[in-house]
C-alpha cells in the first residue's frame, strides 16, 4: 500500500510526545513489511535543527487562506535508518518558531491558519511532488481537515479522486477548536459548519471534522477506543464517535526497539544490559543516574521514577501528593523528569529543595535522561487520569523497570497486575490500581515495594516484563490490514 502519513510530529524531526514516536516508527515498520509509506510534516524549526540532512525540492505551493494567497515550498528528507521519504511543508511565518503549537502556556493565536495551510499543502503535495497514494493516514487534530477536503474540494479531481482517508486519534483531549469565523480560512463551504459535521459547541473543530469525514478511525489502544464512546473520556465527542462506532478500532502502539532497548541503547554505552544480565547492568545504570541526579549512590534503596508531560492527565497531582508523604517516612529515592504546567514546576522544585536526599527533579526535555532513567530506576510510576496508549510503561517493561500504573486506556492493555495467580503463572509484569486517588496509588506503591523486598518475586516480575514483545511488527500488520480494507471499500 502507498500511504501518505499526514502528521505534525515524527521523531526525530519533531516530537512533543507519543505522536512523534509513533509517526517516526510506524512508517519504517510498514516499509519493512513491503509497503510504501511517505511522511509529510510541517517544516518546524525543531525539524530543521534536528541534524538530519534536508534538501530543497524546488517545488512551490500557493494556498488560499481566507482572502489571501499564502506561499510555501517543499523540502525533502528521509526517516533515518530507512528509505521512507519525508517531505516538509516550509512556510517560515507559520513554522519557524521556537515551539510547535504553543509558547508560555498559550496556543499560537494563528494555529487554525497554520494547520489549515498544512492540511492543504499536504494534499497539494500529492500532485506537485507526484507521490503515489492509496490512502492518507491523518494523525490528530492538526491533520483533521484532510478527510473533509478529500470529500469536498478535492473529491472530483485527479489525483485525489477516490482517495481513502484514515484518522488516528492519539489523544482526544486535543481537538483543535477555533472561533467559528475561522471557518472562512478553510475555503470550505459554510454549509458544513453544522452540528453533524464541523461545528462543535459553536466552534470550528478540526478533530471532529476528521472523525466525521474519515473513512476509518483508530485510536491507540483497544481500551481507549471503548472509553471514548462515553463521558468523560469522550470529551464531548462521544456522540459523534458513537455514530462512527462501526468504523472505529483500537490498535496498540508499538515500541521502536532500535531506539528503546537496553541491549543497544546508545546512551548507556558500556552499561547496556539484557534479560540475561540485568541484575548487574541495572545496578550500573542505577549508580550512574543516582550520581547524575545528585542522589546518594545506594544500590539497595528502591529508586522510583516518573517521566512525562507535567500535566493533570499524567497524574502529577497524585504523584506530588504521594511523594511528599513518602519522602517523610519511606526510605526510597525519586527521580522526576518532565516539563509542562508551571504549578508542577513549582511544586516539584519545592519538594526537591525540601528533600534533597530523596527527591531529584529535572524540569527539562531530555531524551538522554529519559533513557538513563528508564535503565537505572527500579519502579516506574504512571498514575494517569487517562492514557490513550502510553509509551513509557512499555519502555519500562523492556528496561526491567517495573511499572505501577492506573488501570486506564492503554495501561490496562499492556500491564498485568501482580497477584497470587499472575505471579504463580509468570504473567505478572507490574502493579495496577483503579481509583484515581493518592490512597490507591500509595497502596499500589506499597505492594510494589513489598515485592521489591523479595528478590525472587522481583526477578520474576522484571524478567516477565523484559521478555514481552511490544515491537511494531504486530501493530503495523493491523494497520496494513485496515488500510487494505478501507481502500477496498472505497471512500
Ligand atoms: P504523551 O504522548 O501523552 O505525552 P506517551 O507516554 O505516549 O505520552 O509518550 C511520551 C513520550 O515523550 C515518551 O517517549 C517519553 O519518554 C517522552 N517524554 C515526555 N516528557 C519528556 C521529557 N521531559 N524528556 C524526555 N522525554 C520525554
Amino acid at each position: 500500500m502507498n500511504i501518505l502519513f499526514a502528521t505534525a510530529e515524527a521523531a526525530p524531526f519533531s516530537k512533543t510526545g507519543g505522536l512523534g514516536d509513533v509517526c517516526g516508527a510506524l512508517p519504517r515498520e510498514l516499509a519493512r513489511l513491503g509497503h510504501k509509506p511517505v511522511v509529510i510534516l510541517p517544516a518546524f524549526r525543531q525539524a530543521r535543527n534536528a541534524d538530519i540532512p534536508i534538501e530543497p525540492t524546488g517545488v512551490r505551493v500557493e494556498i488560499p487562506i481566507g482572502q489571501k494567497m499564502v506561499r510555501g515550498h517543499y523540502l525533502r528528507s528521509r526517516l533515518p535508518g530507512s528509505d521512507v521519504p519525508v517531505f516538509l511543508v516550509a512556510q517560515d511565518d507559520y513554522y519557524d518558531r521556537p515551539q510547535l503549537y504553543r509558547e508560555d502556556g498559550e496556543d499560537y493565536k494563528d494555529n487554525c491558519e497554520r494547520f489549515t495551510f498544512y492540511c492543504r499543502a499536504a494534499l497539494e503535495a500529492i500532485q506537485r511532488l507526484e507521490i503515489r497514494v492509496d490512502a492518507v493516514h491523518c494523525h490528530d487534530w492538526c491533520a483533521g481537515l484532510i478527510p473533509a477536503y478529500l470529500k469536498t474540494l478535492y473529491s472530483d479531481r485527479a489525483p485525489w479522486r477516490g482517495l481513502a482517508s484514515l484518522l488516528t486519534i492519539h489523544n482526544l483531549a486535543y481537538q483543535g477548536n477555533f472561533w467559528h469565523w475561522d471557518m472562512a480560512l478553510t475555503g470550505l463551504d459554510w454549509k458544513y459548519f453544522n452540528w453533524r459535521q464541523m461545528e462543535f459547541y459553536g466552534n470550528l473543530s478540526f478533530l471532529k471534522t476528521g472523525i466525521v469525514f474519515a473513512d476509518a478511525i483508530t485510536t491507540v489502544s483497544p481500551t481507549y477506543a471503548r472509553e471514548i464512546l462515553s463521558s468523560p473520556l469522550g470529551c464531548g465527542l462521544e456522540g459523534t464517535l458513537q455514530h462512527r462506532v462501526d468504523d472505529l478500532s483500537g490498535i496498540i502502539n508499538g515500541v521502536d526497539y532500535d531506539v528503546w532497548n537496553p541491549t543497544v541503547d546508545r546512551y548507556l554505552g558500556p552499561n547496556c544490559y539484557s534479560v540475561h544480565d540485568f541484575t548487574e547492568g541495572k545496578a550500573r545504570c542505577k549508580a550512574d543516574i543516582q550520581e547524575r541526579a545528585g542522589l546518594a549512590k545506594r544500590p539497595d534503596v528502591p529508586l522510583l521514577a516518573a517521566i512525562g508531560r507535567l500535566a493533570d492527565q499524567k497524574g502529577f497531582d497524585l504523584i506530588t501528593r504521594t511523594i511528599r508523604h513518602w519522602a517523610e517516612r519511606v526510605d526510597a529515592q525519586w527521580i522526576i523528569l518532565g516539563t509542562g504546567e508551571p504549578k508542577y514546576h513549582e511544586l516539584l522544585s519545592q519538594l526537591a529543595r525540601e528533600f534533597p536526599d530523596r527527591i531529584a527533579v529535572r524540569l527539562e526535555f531530555s531524551d538522554e535522561l529519559a533513557h538513563r532513567i528508564e535503565a537505572g530506576a527500579d519502579i516506574f510510576v504512571m498514575p494517569s487520569q487517562y492514557e490513550p496508549c502510553g509509551l513509557n510503561q512499555l519502555y519500562s517493561l523492556q528496561y526491567g523497570t517495573v511499572p505501577v500504573v492506573r488501570a486506564t486506556g492503554g495501561l490496562v492493555d499492556t500491564v498485568v497486575d501482580a497477584n497470587e495467580q499472575t505471579l504463580a503463572d509468570g504473567t505478572a509484569t507490574g502493579f495496577k490500581f483503579e481509583e484515581y486517588t493518592s490512597l490507591a496509588l500509595a497502596e499500589a506503591l506499597e505492594r510494589a515495594l513489598a515485592a521489591y523486598a523479595d528478590k525472587t518475586t522481583w526477578i520474576r516480575l522484571v524478567e516477565a516484563g523484559m521478555r514481552e514483545d511490544w515491537s511494531w511488527g504486530n501493530s503495523a500488520q493491523q494497520y496494513a490490514a485496515l488500510y487494505e480494507r478501507t481502500v477496498a471499500r472505497g471512500p
